[in-house]
C-alpha cells in the first residue's frame, strides 16, 4: 500500500510540475501573441489612416456610426472623434439624392447576404464621389454592422467626365463628333430633316499657306459660325479634317435656299491670325425620307458633295443617279496597285526620344510620291487601300522594309532600340502573328524591337479577334501600342483589360496643352485645364503599367509641360520630323 501510494505520489508531483511547466509555456505563448497582435493592430490602424479613404463600422439597425477611421477628416471634413458616439448616422454624410438608392441597395445586399458594393456622392462643399465596399457581420455582442471602406474617387470621376466629353466632341472645335452627330440625328431622321455634308474649298492652301495655326484658327471660326446659324433642334458637327455636317430640323423652305444661305454666311470674311480671310464651303445635302437611318443619309449627302466638287459645283443634292463610285477614286486605286513594289513608295521614319533627348525609338510612316499627283497623304490612300484590300499587300510591304531597315542600320552601326509600325484594323485578321513572326525570323530580329500601333476603334469592336491576335503578338515580346488614344474614346472601365505596353497621347490633346492666346501674333500660353486632362491621362496609364508616349510635340510650352507630368517619350516636329532613313543615320549614329 504504501509503495503504491509512494509511486502515485511520484507520478502526481512529475505531473503537476510539467502541467505547471506547460502553464508557464502557455502564457509565454499567449504574452508573445498579445504582443504580436498588439503590434499588427498597431499597423492595421495605421494603415487605415494612411489608406486613401475611410474605414467604417455601422450598427445595422440604427445606422449609428460606431467606428471611422481617421481619414474622416480628409473625406468629410470632420474629424473621427466627432462623428463616433455622438450618434451620428452614416446616412447624414451621404448626399441627399444619393441617400434613397443606398439604403436600398444596402437592404438587399443584407437580403442576399452579398457585399454592398456601391458609387455615391457625399455632402462635401464640392461634388465629391466614393466609392463604398462594406460587408455584414456579426459582433460577439450578437448585434449586427456594416464594416466597410469608403474610397475617394472624385478625380477619377472627374476625368473620365472629361474623356467621355472628349468622345463625343471634336478637341478642336468643340462640336459634335461623327459618332455623336450620328447618334443625335439618328433621334431626329424620322421627323423628317435636311443633312448637308460641307467641306471648305481649298482648305490645304490656308494649311499650307499659312501654316497650321491658321488652319486651325479657321477650322474654329468655321465651326463658330455655322453654330450660331443653327435653328432650334439643329445639329453641326465636324466630321472630318475641313468637313462639316449640319443637320436641320425640316420646315417649307426650299432646301436650295436654305443651303445657299448657309454658304453666304461662310463666306463673309474672317480674321485669321490677324489677317482677313475668305473661303467658300461646297455642300453636299439631302432631305430625310422618314424611315431613313441617319448614317445612310450621310452617305447620300457625302456623295453628292464627292459629285460636286468633282464637277465644280458650289451645291449639289443628291439623287439616286449619282454613282457612289467615282472615276477619280478608281484610277487611284489603279496607281495605288502599281505603287506597290515600285519607288513610289517608301518609308519614312520619325524619331521617339525620351526626355533627355535619348533615341528611344522610331515610327515608321508611309510615303506615296505619285508621279503625277506628287506627294499623297497616307491620311488620303491608307483608308482606300483598306477599303479595297489592298491594305495586305501595303501593310506586309511596311513590315518588310521596317524590319529590314532596322538591320541595315545596325550594319551600318546605328542600334535603334525599337521601330514602331502602325497597323490597320484590317490587318489584324487571325493568324496575322504568324505573318510578324515570319518576317522578324526572316531577318533575324528580336520581336521586342518591334512595336504594333493600333487605334481603338479596332480594340472596342474587336473585329475579326484582333485582340486574340495582339495577345500573341504580346506573347512572343512584340510591343503593342494604342495610337492615337483620346479620338473617338468610349469608356475608361474597358481600357485596362486592353493587351497594351504603350499609350501614345494624340496630337489633338497635346496640342491643346498650350492654346494661342488673342489673334495677333498668337501667344502661346499654357492652358491649365488641358494640362490637367493630359496628366489625368498620363497616371491613368502609368497605373496601368504603361509607358506614355505623347505625340504632336510642337512647341518648348507642350514639352516642358508634359515633361513635369512625367510623361516617358516624345514625338514630334520640335524633336524631329519623319525624315528618311539616311537623314536617321546622320542625325543619330555615334560618330556624327
Ligand atoms: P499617325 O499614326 O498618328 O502618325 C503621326 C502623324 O502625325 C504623321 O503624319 C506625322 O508626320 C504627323 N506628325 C508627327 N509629329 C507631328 C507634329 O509635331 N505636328 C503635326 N501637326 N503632325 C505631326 P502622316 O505621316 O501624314 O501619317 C498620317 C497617318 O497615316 C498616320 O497617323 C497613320 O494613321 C497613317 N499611316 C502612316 N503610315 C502608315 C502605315 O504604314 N500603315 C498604316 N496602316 N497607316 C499608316
Ligand atoms: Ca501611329
Ligand atoms: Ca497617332
Amino acid at each position: 500500500g504504501m509503495l503504491l501510494g509512494g509511486i502515485f505520489l511520484v507520478v502526481l508531483v512529475v505531473v503537476v510540475a510539467r502541467a505547471e511547466r506547460k502553464r508557464a509555456e502557455r502564457h509565454d505563448e499567449l504574452e508573445g501573441a498579445l504582443e504580436s497582435m498588439t503590434a499588427r493592430s498597431r499597423t492595421l490602424v495605421t494603415l487605415m489612416d494612411n489608406l486613401p479613404g475611410v474605414v467604417y463600422r455601422i450598427e445595422v439597425n440604427t445606422g449609428v456610426l460606431t467606428f471611422i477611421s481617421n481619414g474622416s477628416a480628409e473625406l468629410f471634413g470632420r474629424s473621427a472623434e466627432s462623428l463616433v458616439g455622438a450618434g451620428i448616422t452614416l446616412t447624414e454624410l451621404i448626399h441627399q439624392e444619393d441617400r434613397q438608392s443606398v439604403s436600398a441597395a444596402r437592404h438587399w445586399a443584407m437580403c442576399a447576404q452579398m457585399r454592398h458594393e456601391q458609387v455615391f456622392r457625399i455632402i462635401a462643399d464640392h461634388e465629391r464621389w466614393v466609392l463604398d465596399r462594406s460587408v455584414m457581420i456579426e459582433g460577439e455582442d450578437g448585434v449586427r454592422y456594416w464594416e466597410g471602406l469608403l474610397l475617394d474617387i472624385s478625380a477619377h470621376k472627374e476625368s473620365e467626365r472629361q474623356l467621355d466629353f472628349l468622345a463625343r466632341h471634336d478637341a478642336l472645335t468643340g462640336l459634335y463628333n461623327r459618332k455623336a452627330f450620328m447618334a443625335a440625328a439618328d433621334e431626329r431622321v424620322a421627323a423628317g430633316g435636311l443633312m448637308i455634308y460641307a467641306d471648305i474649298d481649298r482648305f490645304s492652301t490656308v494649311n499650307d499657306g499659312l501654316g497650321h495655326e491658321a488652319g486651325d484658327q479657321l477650322l474654329v471660326a468655321v465651326g463658330e459660325r455655322l453654330r450660331r446659324l443653327l435653328p432650334p433642334g439643329g445639329l453641326v458637327a465636324r466630321l472630318g479634317a475641313d468637313e462639316f455636317g449640319l443637320y436641320l430640323p425640316h420646315g417649307n423652305d426650299d432646301p436650295a435656299q436654305v443651303v445657299e444661305e448657309i454658304q453666304q454666311k461662310v463666306e463673309r470674311p474672317f480674321t485669321i491670325l490677324g489677317r482677313p480671310l475668305i473661303v467658300s464651303l461646297t455642300a453636299g445635302y439631302v432631305l430625310s425620307e422618314t424611315n431613313g437611318d441617319a448614317q445612310a443619309l450621310m452617305l447620300n449627302a457625302d456623295v453628292a458633295l464627292y459629285h460636286a466638287k468633282s464637277r465644280g459645283d458650289h451645291a449639289l443634292r443628291w439623287e439616286s443617279s449619282l454613282d457612289k463610285h467615282v472615276a477619280s477614286r478608281m484610277t487611284l486605286e489603279q496607281d495605288l496597285r502599281q505603287a506597290i513594289g515600285s519607288e513610289q513608295l517608301y518609308l519614312h521614319y520619325q524619331p521617339q526620344l525620351d526626355s533627355h533627348g535619348e533615341l528611344q525609338g522610331v515610327e515608321a510612316l508611309l510615303r506615296w510620291q505619285h508621279p503625277e499627283l506628287g506627294m499623297i497623304s497616307p491620311a488620303q490612300f491608307i483608308p482606300l487601300a483598306e477599303e479595297t484590300g489592298l491594305i495586305f499587300r501595303l501593310g506586309r510591304f511596311v513590315l518588310e522594309e521596317a524590319c529590314a531597315q532596322m538591320v541595315r542600320w545596325q550594319d551600318a552601326g546605328l542600334h535603334m532600340p525599337r521601330m514602331a509600325v502602325n497597323l490597320s484594323a484590317r490587318q489584324l485578321t487571325s493568324g496575322y502573328e504568324n505573318e510578324v513572326f515570319g518576317v522578324l525570323e526572316s531577318q533575324k530580329l528580336s520581336p521586342t524591337r518591334l512595336e504594333v500601333e493600333v487605334t481603338e476603334t479596332l480594340l472596342i469592336q474587336d473585329m475579326e479577334g484582333g485582340l486574340a491576335v495582339l495577345g500573341a503578338l504580346r506573347e512572343l515580346g512584340v510591343r503593342v501600342a494604342l495610337d492615337d488614344f483620346g479620338q473617338g474614346y468610349s469608356s475608361l472601365s474597358y481600357l485596362s483589360s486592353l493587351p497594351l505596353d504603350v499609350l501614345k497621347v494624340d496630337r489633338s490633346f497635346v496640342m491643346k496643352m498650350d492654346a494661342v492666346a488673342g489673334s495677333d501674333g498668337g501667344i502661346r500660353c499654357p492652358n491649365q485645364q488641358a494640362i490637367q486632362l493630359v496628366g489625368a491621362v498620363i497616371s491613368l496609364g502609368h497605373s496601368l503599367g504603361h509607358e506614355i508616349v505623347a505625340e504632336g510635340v510642337e512647341t518648348d510650352v507642350q514639352f516642358e509641360e508634359l515633361k513635369r507630368l512625367g510623361c516617358d517619350t516624345y514625338q514630334g516636329y520640335l524633336l524631329a520630323r519623319p525624315m528618311s532613313a539616311e537623314a536617321i543615320l546622320e542625325r543619330f549614329s555615334v560618330n556624327a
